[in-house]
């Protein structure tokens, strides 16, 4: 069987466990490491398979979700993002080590997702900006879902490089991810990102390198940039006042975006900051401290 037809077969049984018909022996198996071990909901954890050719191709998979592998420290390593809304308890994961002709090499087991307990924001907020009209509702749905197909188109390249960085100067945290919001007595959608207080026109900079993946102004977001990294990871900057960047155009860690602002619905300035794994929500101050270097 080709190398390839391999693959294709293995994409569809990693994750439900099939590969034991291989009859693999322990010196067949792949070295494979969680980071962290026990990693939480609203973590970006990461797979690292370890001890293998460059040219050897890694497919795998965690709860049923495919991962996306990219060379990394005389391995393989894959970003696994756990949505802030993701339940707790065991997923099923599993990986193939594909080298040309030679027998794939397969690891499989279950990873915990921790639960984590998020804070309770009651905020109260002009009634316009949270009872909205038909048209603003439709508009607000078709700018979310404009940011949902960001999300999942994935860019085969790894753009990112060493450790990310925050998109403010100073030392103020940035704070309330997941926060489970009530405005105006209703409970509406966790945040999914970190604010940081910081004053109006405070130059924002871009975590890590990578392309601009969009530039738009929203009813929620208000001015926004969202960076690809490459390999589904995003990250987002929202309220700007202004924006220095253009869709396509492939920005530096640290380069400018913008600044500052209190567009779209915010209750004064402030950068909300978010980052995404594809789909999955995760939490900014993990990404900061994302233990992957180059
Ligand atoms: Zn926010």
């Amino acid at each position: 069987m080709s190398g390839v037809a391999r693959a294709g077969i293995l994409a569809g049984c990693v994750a439900v466990g099939v590969l034991a018909g291989d009859g693999a022996r322990a010196g067949e198996r792949a070295d494979a490491v969680w980071h962290p071990k026990d990693p939480r909901v609203g973590d970006v954890a990461w797979l690292h398979v370890r001890n293998l050719p460059e040219a050897a191709r890694v497919e795998g998979s965690v709860g049923g979700s495919p991962l996306t592998f990219f060379p990394y420290a005389g391995g393989h390593a894959a970003l696994v993002g756990i949505d802030l809304e993701t339940k707790p308890g065991a997923r099923p994961w599993g990986v193939a080590v594909l080298e040309g002709d030679r027998k794939p090499r397969t690891a499989r087991g279950t990873v915990r997702f921790a639960p984590r307990r998020f804070p309770v924001e009651r905020l109260t907020l002009p009634r316009a900006m949270v009872d909205l009209d038909s048209d603003t509702e439709r508009r607000a749905l078709a700018e979310a879902q404009r940011l949902t197909a960001v999300f999942r188109t994935v860019t085969v390249e790894r753009l990112w490089r060493g450790r990310f960085t925050r998109p403010v100067g100073g030392t103020v945290p940035g704070t309330g991810f997941g926060a489970r919001r009530i405005i105006n007595g209703a409970p509406r959608s966790p945040h999914g990102g970190i604010d940081y207080s910081v004053p109006l026109g405070t130059p924002v900079v871009a975590a890590n390198t990578g392309r601009v993946a969009l530039v738009a102004e929203f009813f929620f977001p208000g001015r926004l940039v969202v960076l690809d990294h490459g390999l589904g990871l995003y990250t987002l900057y929202f309220h700007l006042d202004s924006v220095a960047v253009s869709e396509g155009e492939r920005v530096e860690r640290g380069q400018t975006l913008g600044s500052v602002g209190a567009s779209g619905r915010a209750t004064g300035p402030h950068l909300h900051f978010g980052s995404q794994v594809g789909t999955a929500r995760v939490d900014p101050a993990a990404l900061l401290g994302l233990a992957l270097g180059d």
